[in-house]
């Protein structure tokens, strides 16, 4: 937790599709400002991960709803334990990220996570979040609202880079899929919030990036 107790409510908000560079600039700014982080992304996996390993269809909504509800998602330092079984490396593999924009989009598995997210900033008096609706959902009144880019060739190269046992196309064609379910679906569609700063991320430094943010805040 954050050791910052004077601190008015500081909350920062990072969306972007897959591959913007949204986890590598949130940590960073999150250590720069002495901020807690977290990764949104990674609750809806285990959501999923959950449902896959109880054999439960992620498109059969009700149970997934009331699934979302009970489990428990315990994420600290880049690992996710759920129900007490460590997902950290399953929630990252093609089964669960095959079936995460299903799971959310899923109005009540986003009701119940949005408001885990709530309650987590609430505990630390903020912190740095970062997905698809931070700035325009879940905390429409951030600090700063950031929405990243890249261009899909960078963006597939550094997920290729991630998921060394899939190909360049598979990982193109795989992001591509995911942006436009993330994009098209009814409830809390990525997009641009009002009010955010836009950010190419293809060619820049991320510490180049990371002072560019604090400054804004200052
Ligand atoms: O960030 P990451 O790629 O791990 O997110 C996995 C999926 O979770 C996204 O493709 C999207 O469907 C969903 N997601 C979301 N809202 C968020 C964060 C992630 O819908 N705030």
């Amino acid at each position: 937790m954050s050791d910052a107790p004077d601190r008015p409510f500081t909350v920062i908000a990072i969306d972007g599709p897959a591959g913007s560079g949204k986890s590598t600039v949130g940590r960073r700014l999150a250590a720069t400002l002495g901020l807690d982080y977290l990764d949104t992304g990674a609750m809806y996996r285990g959501v999923t991960f959950a449902a896959l390993r109880r054999n439960i269809d992620p498109a059969d909504t009700d149970v997934v709803a009331r699934l979302a509800e009970q489990v428990e998602l315990d994420l600290q330092d880049g690992t996710l334990i759920v129900d007490g079984v460590d997902a950290t490396i399953e929630i990252r593999g093609p089964e669960v990220t095959r079936a995460v924009s299903l799971v959310a989009a899923n109005p009540a598995v986003r009701k119940e996570l949005v408001r885990r997210q709530r309650e987590w900033a609430e505990a630390r008096n903020g912190g740095v979040l970062e997905g698809r609706d931070i700035g325009s959902v879940v905390f429409p009144d951030a600090a700063l609202k950031v929405y990243l880019t890249a261009s899909p060739e960078v963006r597939a190269e550094r997920r290729s880079k991630e998921v060394t046992d899939l190909d360049y196309e598979t990982v193109a064609a795989d992001i591509a899929r995911r942006d436009a379910a993330d994009q098209g679906r009814d409830d809390s569609p990525l997009a641009q919030a009002e009010g955010a700063l836009v950010v190419d991320t293809s060619d820049r430094d991320v510490d180049e990036i990371v002072a560019d943010l604090v400054a804004r805040l200052s």
